[in-house]
Parts: C-alpha cells; structure tokens; sequence
C-alpha cells in the first residue's frame, strides 16, 4: 500500500506542499494568537513530522511574534501556512485551509477551549481543553502565560 500523500497550497498557487503518511494529530485550536494570525475566529491544525513535510514552489515567508514559534505564510498571498515550535519538537502544524482537502482531516480535540468566542458553539462529544491539546516542553516557556485566569 502507498503511503498517504496529502497536498496543500496557498490561494495563489505559490506556496505548495506534499504531507506524507499519517498525520498524528488534527486539533480545533481557540486561541487569541491564532485568531489574530490567521484572521479566523478558530481554526483547526494538522500535525505532522518535519520530515513528512516537503515544500515546493516558492519558500513560505516566517514571522514571529511569540518566543519559540514561528509562523509561516505565503508572502504573495498572505495564506497561511502553518507554523513551528522549539516546546513542540520535530513537529510542524499546518492550517487545514493550506490543505487541498480539508475535508479528509478530523479534528480530534478542542484546544484552547478557554479562548473561545462566546457564540461560537458546538454539538460534538470531543474533549475540551483549556490550553494546549499537545505535552509542550515547558523548558521553552509557555507563550499560554499571559493567560491571566489561569485555573
Ligand atoms: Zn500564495
């Protein structure tokens, strides 16, 4: 059997890439840092291996603004990508819009549940967690702490 091979691509075209085999985690994520980022009230992060991960066409740009993350968009376009993270190991998250067919990733778990919009509301039974959905080295910091209701 062939390995899974998922693509993605920015809205103009520019930016594209390969995911190979499965990713190992798919997330709804509410926080503000995202929402910000992406312009979206919430969104939903696909987790793969760096390694599973090819890029072709033009390079995504990269910004950061939280220590140890930095995010990556198509710099023509402005799509998101997805983004890295020093307390996440070896891991590189990408927007489920990047994806060609977001339709074959599921989410698996609400992260971040705290942050949600108000009105935003959901019928499923999956967890929902306060922050991150994902043990995250806390040798890097927690971008988390300017959480001030932090129970
Ligand atoms: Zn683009």
């Amino acid at each position: 059997m062939r390995d899974r091979i998922e693509k993605g691509s920015c809205f103009c075209g520019k930016v594209m890439a390969e995911a190979h085999g499965e990713p190992f985690w798919v997330n709804y994520d509410h926080d503000d840092d995202c929402r910000k980022a992406l312009g979206s009230p919430l969104t939903i992060w696909i987790g793969y291996k760096q390694e599973q991960i090819r890029f072709g066409g033009q390079a995504p740009k990269t910004f950061s603004k939280t220590s140890g993350v930095v995010r990556s968009f198509c710099e023509e376009c402005g799509s998101s990508i997805g983004y890295v993270d020093e307390g996440l190991a070896n891991e590189y998250w990408l927007t489920i819009g990047f994806m060609d067919h977001p339709e074959r990733f599921k989410p698996a778990v609400h992260a971040f549940w705290s942050m949600k919009l108000p009105w935003v509301e959901f019928a499923d039974d999956l967890p929902r967690l306060r922050r991150y959905s994902r043990p995250r080295d806390p040798a890097i910091g927690d971008p988390s702490s300017r959480m001030k209701d932090d129970r």
